[in-house]
């Protein structure tokens, strides 16, 4: 008798047909002798309307307040999951984050749990109940509802498993697993049986959003083991087959696999990227901390950076942010750093992508970089700026060759073959 954590993303609560599918599902879990806490989602669509709605009253809306409508996406859903398990004969109880509680920081929009109290969680297993509890949210100290970011109901879930020490975290989504990129993008990309940690967390951070970055953290740190499957397959199932299916994130290398292991494992892209320049700064120590300092101070998050060969005592300094930020950047380098600095002008470009290749093989393979960019000049596009890490290359180029970069580099790596 497992105690099992499962989230069912937006797609799979999408409608009460689906509501009732889920439920279904929970119910045979639960037949099977398993513990339980379920963590929906909103309504497919319905965070991106409550967030425009209240776009439409504040141009700039207050996050707190922000924070206060688009919890109420998940509310919807675990009191409606409850009923439907209720309706099936199964106990079932909803939580919203306040009440179990998921204690969170202050940060409205992009908080981060602090501490996650399970005492009533832990009773209502007890007593054969399925918990409920929604996903995205939680609650700060001073008692004001906080949402965890684009994709939290992940970072919910797995955080979760780690406070009640569960047996497994499922991720249940649209799609069947991991695969080697986004299937939407290439119909040819493969379902990996298992992916290690550190492959999964590369990925999730060069813009798969199969699991919010977040999460895999979560299940790294705590060691809970994480696996994504799909809630779209037939409800009735048998558990043992649904128990085996999907991808399974593992914390070990197994030495056999690693043998037979592609190089590379999988590619990423993260569009709504933007890059700022600034021009001619004097090059000099505390230049690239006086640009970037108070942006990081704004809560602005900075992903790729390169500062380019001096001339002259003159360098340029290039990073790149998301899309959304670059506004607000821009008008405090001008303002705020500028005058400071004595820099010629800052530029921004806002329609960039980042493209990764991911694996763990890259370690001990020599030639991978240049393959890659071979295969991005053979097409004709251009890289921009390049970062790495010891198991991933990231190029930035313009986001209108994001897919066909995705595409060729897919096929490049032979990522579409057994
Ligand atoms: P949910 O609403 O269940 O959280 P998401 O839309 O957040 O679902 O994530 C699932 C989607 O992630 C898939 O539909 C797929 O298009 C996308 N995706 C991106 N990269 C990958 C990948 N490498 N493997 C699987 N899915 C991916
Ligand atoms: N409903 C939230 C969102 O759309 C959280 C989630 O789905 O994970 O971002
Ligand atoms: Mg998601």
């Amino acid at each position: 008798m497992a105690l099992i954590v499962q989230k069912f993303g937006g797609t799979s609560v999408g409608t009460i047909e689906r509501i009732r599918n889920v439920a279904w599902r929970v119910a045979k879990w639960h037949a099977a002798g398993h513990r339980l806490v379920v963590v929906p989602s909103a309504m497919s669509g319905e965070t991106n309307r409550l967030l425009s709605l209240a776009a439409g009253v504040q141009e700039h809306p207050d996050p707190r307040e922000l924070d206060v409508i688009a919890s109420t996406g998940e509310q919807v859903t675990v009191g409606l999951l409850a009923m439907a398990l209720l309706a099936l004969g199964v106990k079932a109880r909803s939580y919203a984050g306040w009440q179990v509680k998921v204690l969170t920081d202050s940060a409205h929009t992009r908080a981060r749990i602090v501490k996650i109290d399970e005492v009533r969680l832990r009773q209502d297993l007890e007593n054969g109940c399925v918990a409920v509890v929604a996903g995205f949210q939680g609650v700060d100290q001073a008692g004001d509802i906080t949402t965890l970011g684009r994709g939290g109901s992940d970072t919910s879930a797995v955080a979760l498993a780690a406070a009640l020490g569960a047996d497994e975290c499922q991720i249940y989504t649209d799609v069947d697993g991991v695969y080697t990129t986004d299937p939407r993008i290439v119909p040819e990309a493969r379902r990996l049986h298992t992916v290690t940690f550190e492959e999964m967390i590369e990925m999730a951070s060069a813009g798969s959003k199969v699991l919010q970055i977040r999460s895999v953290e979560f299940a790294g740190k705590y060691k809970v083991p994480t696996r994504v499957l799909s809630s779209l397959t037939d409800p009735k199932l048998p558990v043992a087959e649904e128990a085996r299916s999907g991808t399974l994130i593992t914390f070990e290398e197994d030495p056999h696999m690693a043998m037979e292991k592609a190089v590379v494992s999988g590619v990423a892209a993260q569009r709504d990227e933007a890059k700022i320049t600034v021009h001619a700064v004097p090059d000099k120590p505390g230049i690239a901390y006086a640009i970037l300092g108070p942006i990081a101070d704004a809560g602005i998050n900075v992903d790729v950076i390169v500062q380019n060969v001096s001339h002259d005592g003159m360098t340029d300094l290039s990073f790149t942010l998301s899309r959304g930020d670059m506004p607000k950047a821009i008008r405090m380098l001008n303002e705020q750093v500028k005058p400071h600095i004595k820099c010629r002008e800052v530029t921004g470009d806002d329609r960039m992508a980042k493209v990764s290749i991911v694996g763990l093989g890259m370690r001990s393979h020599a030639g991978i970089a240049a393959k890659m960019f071979r295969t991005l000049a053979e097409e004709g596009i251009n890289i921009q700026m390049i970062s790495t890490s010891e198991i991933k290359i990231s190029v930035v180029i313009d986001e209108k060759y994001a897919e066909l970069a995705v595409r060729v580099l897919h096929k490049a790596f032979e990522l579409d073959q057994e």
